[in-house]
């Protein structure tokens, strides 16, 4: 993988997408820099008014305008220009427009003097360039462009200059070959944030990958796999939540039902485990389609089946049980054991109040005695808690 993340950034452009948002990614930073630079330039051109007076007496006028008019106005318009954010080919113009400006003022003022004067000019116009390619993160067809039009320039100059021949070939042999080492800092700078950039979305993506494949585990932990309903677990975890004090979203109502298949055993010994396991899941089906949020159902184990309705008091979770019952008997599942031929369900429910004195597990236990009322009373029924006339509470079977 390594070796792939630096065959790609070595190569000039990385693949469209991840180019977009290469250049999405460091273009602020970019941009920041480009004015930053803008401004030294800008500076500098003009700090070297003194040096110029020294050396250019009788040309103050000249030099004001070209160092003020033409130097330092051109910079920082440019500075100005890109202080938004530009398409990416004006950024490019601004820059190479600028290292120009500031190659051909130099150069300029130079020439005005003597050979020597316009020697030492030429030999420091070429600072502005230098400096761009060393310091901004251009793509490289911006910094072969200054290159090539700053060395034309700069060629110029040295060419019109009064010296050997000589003289004018060692100083363009000497300074492209500086340039050249400085354009090659540029790629590779250039390179290693491409890396850099790759590393970095490898290290996301896996990240993200890492999260997801959490998320399903944990999806997984609460899945009931024979149904696809919540498990024990996700049962639990809706009961605790329900009886959160902090969460007073419900105001404090929840019941609790359990629902159990009748004469289940009958229905594995007649259809096999297989067909068992397909009425499990035909009843899953059929009470999932009753319930809505914030309702949860989960399968409890075996054929039992539980529901946490948070929100809902005795009235309407009598309702819900009612109506849970009745979906399953009108589903008309066969079976042949059983007295009425068809697949029924048996209900107990609890429920608390707005005071919600009682547990998630007390709740939980009165729903199951209930149930046990409802199969006692002949099953394909519906039973809420009764508290026991006196004595301690019954224990379940
Ligand atoms: P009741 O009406 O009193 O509830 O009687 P029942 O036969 O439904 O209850 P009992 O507890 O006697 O039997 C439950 C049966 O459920 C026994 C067990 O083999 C079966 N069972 C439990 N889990 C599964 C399962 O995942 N798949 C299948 N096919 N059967 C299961
Ligand atoms: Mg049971
Ligand atoms: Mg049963």
């Amino acid at each position: 993988m390594s070796a792939w993340i630096a065959a790609q950034a070595a190569g000039d452009w990385l693949p469209p997408d991840l180019e977009a948002r290469y250049r999405a990614r460091v273009r602020p930073r970019r941009d920041a820099l480009i004015r930053l630079w803008l401004l030294l330039v800008a500076s500098v051109n003009v700090l070297c008014i003194p040096v110029d007076a020294m050396n250019l007496e009788d040309h103050l006028g000249t030099i004001l305008v070209a160092r003020l008019v033409f130097g330092a106005g051109i910079l920082l318009g440019v500075r100005a220009l890109l202080g938004r954010p530009r398409p990416d080919w004006l950024v490019a113009l601004g820059v190479i427009a600028a290292t120009l400006t500031i190659t051909l003022v130099t150069g300029f003022l130079g020439h005005l003097r003597s050979t020597e004067v316009g020697l030492t000019y030429d030999l420091s116009a070429p600072f502005a360039v230098f400096s761009a390619l060393i310091w901004l993160p251009v793509g490289v067809r911006t910094a072969a462009a200054m290159l090539v039009l700053n060395q034309a320039a700069f060629g110029l100059l040295i060419w019109r200059l009064d010296v050997a021949l000589t003289t004018k070939l060692s100083i363009l042999i000497y300074y492209p070959a500086v340039m050249l080492a400085a354009t090659v800092m540029h790629r590779f700078v250039e390179i290693t944030r491409r890396a850099d950039f790759l590393r970095d979305l490898l290290g996301a993506a896996q990240q993200r990958e890492l999260a997801e494949a959490n998320l399903r585990l944990e999806e997984h932990v609460r899945r009931d796999p024979l149904t696809g309903l919540g498990n024990r677990r996700a049962f639990e975890e809706a009961l605790r939540a329900a009886r959160d004090p902090e969460d007073a979203g419900f105001g404090g109502d929840l019941a609790v039902l359990i629902l159990d298949v009748d004469h289940f055993k009958l229905y594995n010994d007649l259809y096999g485990h297989q067909g068992g396991d397909a009425c499990l899941r035909a009843v899953a089906e059929c009470l999932s389609a009753e319930v809505r949020a914030p309702v949860r159902l989960a399968r409890y184990g075996g054929e039992e089946f539980v529901l946490v309705a948070p929100g809902l008091g005795p009235h309407e979770a009598g309702r819900l049980r009612e109506r849970l019952r009745a979906a399953v008997e009108a589903a008309a599942i066969p079976h042949a054991a059983h007295a009425l031929g068809r697949v029924t369900i048996s209900v107990g429910f609890a429920a608390d109040g707005p005071g919600g004195r009682l547990t998630g597990r007390e709740l939980t236990e009165r729903a199951d005695l209930a149930l046990y009322a409802a199969k006692r009373a002949g099953r394909n029924l519906c039973r809420g808690y009764e508290p026991p006339a006196a004595g301690p509470l019954p224990r379940a079977a």
